[in-house]
């Protein structure tokens, strides 16, 4: 079969180039279902429409999620569109941590849709209400087949955010089960003349790049890690600076 000659030449390419990976470009959508009349909601790279009659759309979910399990007892999910002048706490909050240990609805305006999906209408220009139609097990994730049964633009003339525009802008990284996710590269770099390292988030994989320094927190280009004022939290997750380890 030719699906299978083309594996087994695919699996022979041991030097692939990850940076590659990023030239596909995605939209980030917040995920949401229900389970016992708990809510929960993740960062998903991977919402696309793979028909029009019915509007089907693709979601891709790692296992371990919980709005996975939510998704799989409930049958239903909501889907919203994120704006892209949204900031890198929200992503941490929906995005970096686990609804096993924090409820993220509980600070977060949300509606409940006809199928009883909650949809998040923060720091989101649309929303879209789904019946889950059929579910394949990838592996690691688990790619849903999603009827569309009700969508709503709440604003007109936001854009919304981009992979591209996360990454590059806001300089925001894959969490850990994100499809996107590759381990962070080690390096440094130097700026007038002085070796500035780059310091990781342990949690969360935040780089800190003092060449990019922290534009959203008052941190100038330029400022080393170790000059960073004592009360600087890491901007995705919020935990301090005693989580960071440096790269290189
Ligand atoms: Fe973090």
């Amino acid at each position: 079969m030719k699906i299978a000659k083309t594996l087994d030449i695919y699996s022979e390419v041991i030097f692939m180039n990850i940076e590659t990976f990023y030239k596909i470009t995605y939209g980030l959508y917040l995920v949401s279902s229900v389970k016992d009349g708990k809510y929960n909601a993740h960062v998903s790279n991977t919402v696309f429409q793979v028909s029009a009659e019915p509007p089907l759309f693709a979601i891709c979910s790692n296992k371990n999620n919980l709005t996975t399990e939510y998704m799989e007892d409930s049958g239903v999910v909501g889907v919203s569109v994120i704006q892209e002048d949204v900031d890198l706490q929200f992503i941490g909050k929906f995005g970096f941590k686990s609804g096993r240990e924090t409820n993220k609805f509980a600070e977060t305006n949300f509606l409940i849709g006809k199928t009883g999906a909650p949809l998040i209408t923060d720091k989101v220009i649309a929303y879209f209400d789904c019946q889950i139609e059929s579910v394949a097990d990838l592996g690691t994730h688990k790619l849903f087949i999603v009827k569309v049964l009700d969508a709503q633009t709440l604003k007109e003339g936001v854009p919304p955010l981009t992979y591209r525009y996360y990454r590059e802008v806001i300089k925001g990284v894959s969490p850990k089960n994100a499809p996107t996710y590759h381990a962070p590269k080690v390096e440094t770099k130097k700026t007038e003349d002085k070796l500035m390292k780059k310091w990781r988030c342990e949690l969360c994989g935040y780089e800190y790049d003092p060449a990019h320094g922290d534009k959203e927190h008052g941190i100038a280009p330029g400022v080393d890690f170790d000059d960073l004022p004592d009360e600087w939290h890491c901007p995705v997750c919020g935990v301090d600076k005693s989580s960071f380890v440096p790269l290189g």
